[in-house]
């Protein structure tokens, strides 16, 4: 089975999810819109999800659109306030170290015309709010700042930003793929209009996410065709997927206080071994606030693709960034924002540990890591 270090990239399903999930695929596998009993048990299935995800937030069960995962949900967030707000304006402010869910949307965006101000981040990862404040203009129509980064963990400061452009009168969209799940998100607490989660990053189903859009929010159709999603986000609902999301979510949120001081106190034993034990090794997780399970090496003189190489054949799975960019092999855009060194870039490894991971786990890591040449 090997030992799996790449939790960021994606999760094991919980026995508890597959199980929920399994009478969707051939009991009841009716079409929710339909009218007679099948596709009443599907209707009924989906407003629980529906209501348990919204409860996890502290939202209302209207505010959640299911999607296709965290892309999707991403994409509809930027392009559907766009369409919903271009009479205001065609400014955007994002990061330079988002996902490229985020970035790659913006890209286009400028293709058509849209302005978009990427903002610095310090070198642990944070964005100034400072800088966000002054970046805001009158035709600024979203921010989209991430929750936390996938690739070193950093979270960022999400209630200073929710209040900053909510001040302004401006919408605030939070890409919370790699928080929700891991950490308390609440959209009472946090004041985001929008966020991203995606099912896979915390033991559910791959290829199921959402999109919470506050209730006062209007948000433009993502895609067309069919009522589903009150008209938002057309295609036969993914039943089994959403029921297996809104289960992990809600074995993610009772378990949270216990998983988050395990995943931490394994990160924090793995970091202090490898300081102590592995020469010219700096980290790259460094802020005040991250993510309990990453954890993000430069080992000096060494060359990440090599590293991994040697542990995958160790069977032992961790990665050089985020799995996206770890077939292009481009040196990584988040680690280059925080002013790293090319040679802190080169060797750099993230670890990122779930709540299953354990000592002895850390323990062969460490044995294979300090005899690696
Ligand atoms: N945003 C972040 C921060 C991520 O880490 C990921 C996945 O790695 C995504 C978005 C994309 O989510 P999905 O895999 O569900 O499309």
């Amino acid at each position: 089975m090997g030992i799996y270090l790449d939790h960021a990239a994606t999760t094991r399903m919980r026995d508890e999810v597959i199980e929920e999930m399994m009478p969707y695929f051939q009991t009841h596998y009716g079409n929710a819109a339909s009218s007679y009993g099948l596709g009443v048990e599907s209707r009924r299935a989906l407003n629980h999800a529906r209501t348990s995800i919204a409860d996890t937030l502290q939202a209302k069960p209207e505010e959640i659109y299911f999607t296709s995962g965290g892309t999707e949900a991403d994409n509809w967030a930027i392009r559907g306030i766009t369409e919903a707000c271009k009479e205001k304006g065609k400014h955007i402010i994002t990061s330079k170290i988002e996902h490229p869910a985020v970035l790659q949307t913006c890209r286009f965006l400028e293709s058509q015309g849209y302005e978009i101000t990427y903002l610095n981040v310090d070198s642990s990862g944070s964005v100034d709010v400072k800088e966000l404040e002054s970046a805001i203009r009158k035709d600024t129509i979203l921010i989209s700042i991430m929750y936390a980064n996938n690739e070193v963990g950093t979270i960022q400061p999400v209630q200073q930003i929710s209040e900053i452009a909510h001040a302004r009168g401006v919408l605030f969209h939070t890409d919370a793929v790699q928080a929700y799940g891991q950490i308390p998100v609440s959209a009472k607490r946090d004041g985001f209009d929008m966020l991203s989660a995606s099912a896979h990053k915390f033991n559910g189903p791959k290829g199921v996410g959402f999109l919470y859009v506050r209730g006062y929010q209007k948000i433009d159709s993502f895609i067309r065709g069919g009522e589903q999603e009150v008209g938002k986000r057309a295609g036969t609902e993914n039943v089994p997927g959403i029921v297996g999301m809104a289960k992990a979510a809600e074995l993610a949120q009772q378990e949270m206080p216990e998983r988050m001081q395990r995943t931490q106190r394994l990160r924090n034993l793995l970091w202090s071994r490898i300081s102590e034990e592995i020469p010219k090794v700096t980290s790259n997780t460094s802020a005040k606030d991250i993510l309990p399970g990453i954890l993000n090496v430069s080992f000096g003189g060494r060359e990440s693709a090599q590293m991994l190489g040697h542990l995958d054949r160790k069977e032992i799975y961790a990665s050089g960034g985020s799995a996206c960019s770890s077939q292009d092999r481009k040196p990584s855009h988040v680690l280059l924002a925080m002013g790293k060194t090319p040679e802190e870039i080169r060797g750099a490894v993230r670890f990122s540990l779930g709540y299953d991971n354990t000592e002895e786990e850390i323990e062969l890591v460490m044995d294979v890591l300090t005899k690696m040449r």
